[in-house]
Protein backbone atom coordinates (compact mmCIF):
# COMPACT_ATOMS: atom_id res chain seq x y z
CA UNK A 1 0.00 0.00 0.00
CA UNK A 2 2.54 2.31 1.17
CA UNK A 3 4.68 2.09 -1.75
CA UNK A 4 1.86 2.23 -4.09
CA UNK A 5 1.23 5.83 -2.54
CA UNK A 6 5.07 6.43 -3.30
CA UNK A 7 4.92 5.41 -6.62
CA UNK A 8 2.29 7.43 -7.20
CA UNK A 9 3.66 10.65 -5.83
CA UNK A 10 6.76 10.42 -7.93
CA UNK A 11 4.22 10.33 -11.06
CA UNK A 12 2.61 13.42 -9.65
CA UNK A 13 6.25 14.91 -8.85
CA UNK A 14 7.07 13.63 -12.24
CA UNK A 15 4.25 15.36 -14.38
CA UNK A 16 4.82 18.64 -12.39
CA UNK A 17 8.51 18.75 -13.45
CA UNK A 18 7.51 18.15 -17.12
CA UNK A 19 4.91 20.97 -17.42
CA UNK A 20 7.18 23.22 -15.31
CA UNK A 21 9.89 22.25 -18.28
CA UNK A 22 7.52 22.79 -20.71
CA UNK A 23 5.87 26.18 -19.84
CA UNK A 24 9.75 27.19 -19.29
CA UNK A 25 10.72 25.91 -22.41
CA UNK A 26 7.94 28.01 -24.11
CA UNK A 27 8.66 31.04 -22.52
CA UNK A 28 11.97 31.27 -23.64
CA UNK A 29 10.91 29.96 -27.86
CA UNK A 30 8.54 33.14 -27.42
CA UNK A 31 11.66 35.32 -26.38
CA UNK A 32 13.45 33.57 -28.42
CA UNK A 33 10.94 34.45 -31.81
CA UNK A 34 10.34 38.31 -30.13
CA UNK A 35 13.86 38.81 -30.96
CA UNK A 36 13.70 37.25 -34.13
CA UNK A 37 10.76 39.48 -34.72
CA UNK A 38 12.71 43.13 -32.69
CA UNK A 39 15.42 41.98 -35.69
CA UNK A 40 13.55 42.16 -38.73
CA UNK A 41 11.05 44.83 -37.71
CA UNK A 42 12.67 47.27 -35.67
CA UNK A 43 16.37 46.90 -37.00
CA UNK A 44 16.18 45.39 -40.96
CA UNK A 45 12.84 47.86 -41.20
CA UNK A 46 14.68 50.93 -40.81
CA UNK A 47 18.03 51.68 -41.25
CA UNK A 48 20.28 48.50 -40.12
CA UNK A 49 21.86 46.84 -43.24
CA UNK A 50 25.69 45.80 -41.23
CA UNK A 51 25.01 41.69 -41.48
CA UNK A 52 27.25 41.64 -38.65
CA UNK A 53 25.68 43.53 -36.55
CA UNK A 54 22.23 41.89 -36.96
CA UNK A 55 24.08 38.67 -36.33
CA UNK A 56 24.97 40.13 -33.21
CA UNK A 57 21.46 41.91 -31.95
CA UNK A 58 19.64 38.04 -32.97
CA UNK A 59 22.40 36.19 -31.03
CA UNK A 60 22.45 38.42 -27.73
CA UNK A 61 19.48 37.72 -25.30
CA UNK A 62 18.59 41.09 -24.45
CA UNK A 63 15.87 39.34 -21.77
CA UNK A 64 19.10 38.38 -19.65
CA UNK A 65 20.03 41.80 -19.43
CA UNK A 66 16.79 43.71 -17.83
CA UNK A 67 15.50 43.00 -14.49
CA UNK A 68 13.27 39.52 -14.42
CA UNK A 69 9.82 40.86 -14.48
CA UNK A 70 10.75 43.20 -17.50
CA UNK A 71 11.79 40.08 -19.64
CA UNK A 72 8.21 40.24 -21.21
CA UNK A 73 9.51 43.55 -22.71
CA UNK A 74 12.65 42.94 -23.55
CA UNK A 75 12.41 42.79 -26.95
CA UNK A 76 10.05 45.97 -27.02
CA UNK A 77 10.96 49.21 -29.44
CA UNK A 78 11.99 51.28 -25.67
CA UNK A 79 14.23 51.62 -23.46
CA UNK A 80 13.68 49.60 -20.01
CA UNK A 81 14.70 50.79 -16.24
CA UNK A 82 17.86 48.69 -15.30
CA UNK A 83 17.87 50.16 -11.49
CA UNK A 84 20.12 52.97 -10.47
CA UNK A 85 18.03 55.53 -12.13
CA UNK A 86 19.44 53.90 -15.51
CA UNK A 87 18.62 52.91 -18.25
CA UNK A 88 19.24 50.42 -20.96
CA UNK A 89 18.95 51.96 -24.43
CA UNK A 90 16.05 50.96 -27.28
CA UNK A 91 17.46 48.29 -29.48
CA UNK A 92 17.57 50.51 -32.03
CA UNK A 93 19.95 52.60 -30.84
CA UNK A 94 22.44 49.88 -29.41
CA UNK A 95 22.32 48.36 -33.32
CA UNK A 96 22.72 51.95 -34.77
CA UNK A 97 25.45 52.49 -32.70
CA UNK A 98 27.15 49.08 -33.00
CA UNK A 99 26.61 50.00 -36.62
CA UNK A 100 28.12 53.26 -36.91
CA UNK A 101 31.39 52.07 -34.63
CA UNK A 102 32.49 50.13 -37.71
CA UNK A 103 33.54 47.13 -35.69
CA UNK A 104 35.83 44.57 -37.49
CA UNK A 105 37.05 41.51 -35.51
CA UNK A 106 39.97 42.45 -33.67
CA UNK A 107 39.20 46.10 -33.25
CA UNK A 108 39.92 47.49 -30.05
CA UNK A 109 36.63 49.04 -28.76
CA UNK A 110 35.96 51.18 -25.26
CA UNK A 111 32.26 51.77 -24.67
CA UNK A 112 31.69 54.50 -21.56
CA UNK A 113 28.67 53.37 -19.77
CA UNK A 114 28.21 49.72 -18.77
CA UNK A 115 25.06 49.98 -17.45
CA UNK A 116 23.43 46.55 -18.04
CA UNK A 117 26.47 45.07 -19.90
CA UNK A 118 24.32 44.44 -22.83
CA UNK A 119 25.99 46.89 -25.32
CA UNK A 120 28.99 45.30 -24.21
CA UNK A 121 27.52 41.51 -25.36
CA UNK A 122 26.74 43.21 -28.60
CA UNK A 123 30.05 44.44 -29.52
CA UNK A 124 31.50 41.22 -27.86
CA UNK A 125 29.59 39.84 -30.72
CA UNK A 126 31.26 41.22 -32.87
CA UNK A 127 35.42 41.69 -31.44
CA UNK A 128 37.11 39.96 -28.97
CA UNK A 129 38.58 43.30 -27.54
CA UNK A 130 35.82 44.83 -25.72
CA UNK A 131 36.52 47.38 -22.61
CA UNK A 132 33.91 49.19 -20.88
CA UNK A 133 33.66 51.36 -17.94
CA UNK A 134 30.91 52.25 -15.70
CA UNK A 135 30.79 54.73 -12.82
CA UNK A 136 28.29 53.25 -10.58
CA UNK A 137 29.81 49.96 -9.28
CA UNK A 138 26.32 48.46 -8.27
CA UNK A 139 26.02 47.92 -12.20
CA UNK A 140 29.98 47.00 -12.63
CA UNK A 141 28.99 44.03 -10.48
CA UNK A 142 26.08 43.31 -11.86
CA UNK A 143 27.15 43.38 -15.50
CA UNK A 144 30.09 41.28 -14.31
CA UNK A 145 28.01 38.61 -13.84
CA UNK A 146 25.51 38.45 -16.35
CA UNK A 147 28.37 38.87 -19.08
CA UNK A 148 30.55 35.53 -17.47
CA UNK A 149 27.11 33.80 -17.35
CA UNK A 150 26.54 34.25 -20.87
CA UNK A 151 29.76 33.40 -22.25
CA UNK A 152 31.66 37.30 -22.65
CA UNK A 153 33.88 36.80 -19.73
CA UNK A 154 36.66 38.61 -22.31
CA UNK A 155 35.26 41.56 -22.15
CA UNK A 156 36.86 43.64 -19.72
CA UNK A 157 35.13 46.00 -17.01
CA UNK A 158 36.04 48.67 -14.46
CA UNK A 159 34.53 50.74 -12.47
CA UNK A 160 35.16 54.06 -13.09
CA UNK A 161 34.99 57.82 -14.48
CA UNK A 162 34.10 57.51 -18.66
CA UNK A 163 35.26 61.23 -18.80
CA UNK A 164 38.88 59.65 -18.20
CA UNK A 165 38.42 57.11 -20.58
CA UNK A 166 40.85 53.87 -20.24
CA UNK A 167 44.66 55.41 -21.04
CA UNK A 168 46.45 52.27 -19.93
CA UNK A 169 44.65 50.14 -23.18
CA UNK A 170 44.66 53.18 -25.57
CA UNK A 171 44.52 54.13 -28.29
CA UNK A 172 40.86 52.66 -29.38
CA UNK A 173 39.61 51.82 -33.24
CA UNK A 174 35.79 52.58 -31.57
CA UNK A 175 34.99 54.73 -28.50
CA UNK A 176 30.75 54.21 -28.07
CA UNK A 177 29.22 56.61 -25.30
CA UNK A 178 25.89 55.69 -23.94
CA UNK A 179 25.12 58.53 -21.22
CA UNK A 180 25.14 62.14 -23.14
CA UNK A 181 27.68 64.73 -22.37
CA UNK A 182 27.30 68.47 -23.33
CA UNK A 183 30.25 68.33 -24.70
CA UNK A 184 32.80 66.10 -26.03
CA UNK A 185 35.32 64.44 -23.51
CA UNK A 186 38.82 65.71 -24.93
CA UNK A 187 40.28 62.41 -22.85
CA UNK A 188 38.20 60.42 -25.09
CA UNK A 189 39.06 62.31 -28.87
CA UNK A 190 43.02 61.61 -27.85
CA UNK A 191 42.36 57.60 -26.97
CA UNK A 192 40.67 57.43 -30.28
CA UNK A 193 43.21 56.07 -33.17
CA UNK A 194 43.59 57.32 -36.43
CA UNK A 195 40.07 56.38 -38.50
CA UNK A 196 38.78 55.32 -35.26
CA UNK A 197 34.87 56.46 -34.75
CA UNK A 198 33.59 58.20 -32.02
CA UNK A 199 29.48 57.63 -31.32
CA UNK A 200 28.56 59.74 -28.87
CA UNK A 201 25.03 61.66 -27.59
CA UNK A 202 25.86 64.94 -27.48
CA UNK A 203 23.47 67.61 -25.75
CA UNK A 204 22.28 69.02 -22.06
CA UNK A 205 20.55 66.70 -19.57
CA UNK A 206 17.09 66.26 -20.48
CA UNK A 207 16.93 68.50 -23.25
CA UNK A 208 17.85 68.29 -27.25
CA UNK A 209 20.46 65.95 -28.15
CA UNK A 210 22.17 64.43 -30.74
CA UNK A 211 24.11 61.15 -31.40
CA UNK A 212 26.91 61.94 -33.55
CA UNK A 213 28.84 60.12 -35.63
CA UNK A 214 32.40 60.91 -35.42
CA UNK A 215 35.53 59.93 -37.08
CA UNK A 216 39.27 60.79 -36.55
CA UNK A 217 40.88 62.08 -40.28
CA UNK A 218 44.16 63.36 -39.82
CA UNK A 219 44.22 63.75 -36.25
CA UNK A 220 40.54 66.01 -36.60
CA UNK A 221 37.00 64.46 -36.03
CA UNK A 222 34.67 64.74 -39.13
CA UNK A 223 31.08 64.14 -38.38
CA UNK A 224 29.71 61.48 -40.68
CA UNK A 225 25.96 61.31 -39.40
CA UNK A 226 23.81 62.60 -36.78
CA UNK A 227 20.19 61.38 -35.10
CA UNK A 228 18.53 63.64 -32.29
CA UNK A 229 18.13 61.48 -29.18
CA UNK A 230 17.06 61.09 -25.26
CA UNK A 231 20.13 59.34 -23.17
CA UNK A 232 20.64 59.46 -19.49
CA UNK A 233 23.39 61.65 -18.74
CA UNK A 234 27.21 61.25 -18.28
CA UNK A 235 27.68 62.13 -14.76
CA UNK A 236 30.71 63.87 -14.70
CA UNK A 237 33.21 62.63 -12.08
CA UNK A 238 36.87 63.17 -11.08
CA UNK A 239 38.10 62.65 -14.70
CA UNK A 240 36.66 65.64 -15.98
N1 LIG B 1 25.12 50.74 -22.38
C1 LIG B 1 24.23 50.39 -21.30
C2 LIG B 1 23.22 51.48 -20.98
C3 LIG B 1 23.89 52.60 -20.34
S1 LIG B 1 22.94 53.82 -19.53
C4 LIG B 1 23.51 49.09 -21.57
O1 LIG B 1 23.70 48.50 -22.63
O2 LIG B 1 22.77 48.65 -20.69
C5 LIG B 1 24.31 54.91 -19.21
C6 LIG B 1 25.27 54.41 -18.17
O3 LIG B 1 26.31 55.36 -18.06
C7 LIG B 1 24.66 54.29 -16.78
O4 LIG B 1 24.84 52.98 -16.31
C8 LIG B 1 25.45 55.30 -15.95
O5 LIG B 1 25.67 54.90 -14.62
C9 LIG B 1 26.75 55.38 -16.73
N2 LIG B 1 27.52 56.62 -16.51
C10 LIG B 1 27.08 57.87 -16.28
N3 LIG B 1 28.09 58.73 -16.15
C11 LIG B 1 29.23 57.99 -16.29
C12 LIG B 1 30.63 58.30 -16.23
N4 LIG B 1 31.08 59.55 -16.02
N5 LIG B 1 31.51 57.30 -16.42
C13 LIG B 1 31.09 56.02 -16.64
N6 LIG B 1 29.80 55.68 -16.69
C14 LIG B 1 28.87 56.64 -16.52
Amino acid sequence: MKWKIMLLLLVLAGALVALAWRLWAREDESLDAARARMVAGQLQGRDITDPRVLAAMGKVPRHRFVPGWLAPLAYADQPLPIGQGQTISQPYIVALMSQWAEVRPGDKVLEVGTGSGYQAAVLAELTDRVFSIELLPELTREAQKTLLELGYGKVRLRTGDGYAGWPEEAPFDAILVTAAAPELPPALVAQLQENGRLVIPLGRAGGLQYLKKLRKVKGQLREEATLPVRFVPLVPGEGK
